[in-house]
C-alpha cells in the first residue's frame, strides 16, 4: 500500500468506529475512493451538516437539529400528549425502546450514568428532568437505566431527586440480566421488563 497520508488518516478514523477494526476500515476506504462522486462527496457534505446542525437538547437530551427548536413532542410540551417520561442513559437506549414499540411517552436522556468514567451527577441532565416532571405534571417516571452498579446508582439518585414531587416512580423489572445495558437487550426482554416494572415510591398514587 502506498503511503498517502489522507488515506492513512481516514483508515485511522474509521477504525475507531464501533465494530470496525483496521481491516474493515481499509475495505470501507477502498469502497469510498472507488466511488468518489456517489459516496465521498455526499458523505463529506452530510458529515459537515451533522457536525454543524445536530446536537443534544440541553433540557431533555434527545438529538435535535439546531435548525429546529426541540419540540419533537418531547421537550417543549405545548399540548400534553403523554403522562409518562422514560429516563434512559443514552440515545441508543431510546432507539432500542422505540423500536420495541412497548412504550409511548416522553423520553429523557441523561447522557450517561453517574459513575461512568469522568461523569458526575452534575454532568447528567438530572435537574432538567426534575423541572420537566414538575412543569408538565407527569404521572409516572420510568427509570430505564442499565442493570449495572452505575445504572442502579443513577436510578437511586434520580429517585431521591424526585422525592418531593407527587409522581409515581417505577423501575424496569429485575428480570433484566445483571450488567444488562438497555441498548443490548432483545425486544422480548425489554417488553417484559417494561410490563413488569415495579413501583419504587410508596407515598404516591
Ligand atoms: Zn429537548
Amino acid at each position: 500500500m502506498q503511503n498517502i497520508s489522507e488515506i492513512e488518516e481516514l483508515i485511522k478514523l474509521i477504525s475507531k468506529l464501533p465494530g470496525l477494526g483496521p481491516k474493515s476500515a481499509k475495505r470501507i476506504v477502498l469502497k469510498l475512493i472507488n466511488n468518489r462522486d456517489e459516496l465521498v462527496k455526499p458523505l463529506a457534505k452530510t458529515l459537515v451538516e451533522v457536525y454543524k446542525n445536530v446536537s443534544r437538547c440541553k433540557i431533555c437530551g434527545i438529538l435535535k437539529s439546531s435548525l429546529l427548536e426541540c419540540n419533537y413532542n418531547n421537550c417543549k410540551i405545548v399540548e400534553k400528549k403523554y403522562e409518562k417520561i422514560c429516563v434512559v442513559e443514552n440515545i441508543s437506549d431510546q432507539w432500542s425502546i422505540e423500536s420495541s414499540n412497548i412504550y409511548k411517552g416522553y423520553y429523557h436522556i441523561l447522557g450517561g450514568n453517574i459513575s461512568s468514567v469522568g461523569k458526575k451527577k452534575e454532568d447528567l441532565l438530572i435537574n432538567s428532568l426534575v423541572e420537566r416532571v414538575k412543569k408538565n405534571k407527569i404521572d409516572e417516571v420510568i427509570l430505564a437505566t442499565s442493570a449495572t452498579v452505575e445504572g442502579q446508582t443513577t436510578a437511586y439518585y434520580i429517585q431521591d431527586s424526585l422525592k418531593d414531587i407527587e409522581v409515581k416512580i417505577t423501575k424496569l423489572a429485575q428480570g433484566l440480566p445483571i450488567g444488562g445495558e438497555i441498548e443490548n437487550l432483545d425486544d422480548g426482554t425489554l417488553i417484559s421488563a417494561f410490563k413488569n416494572r415495579s413501583k419504587l415510591n410508596i407515598n404516591s398514587t
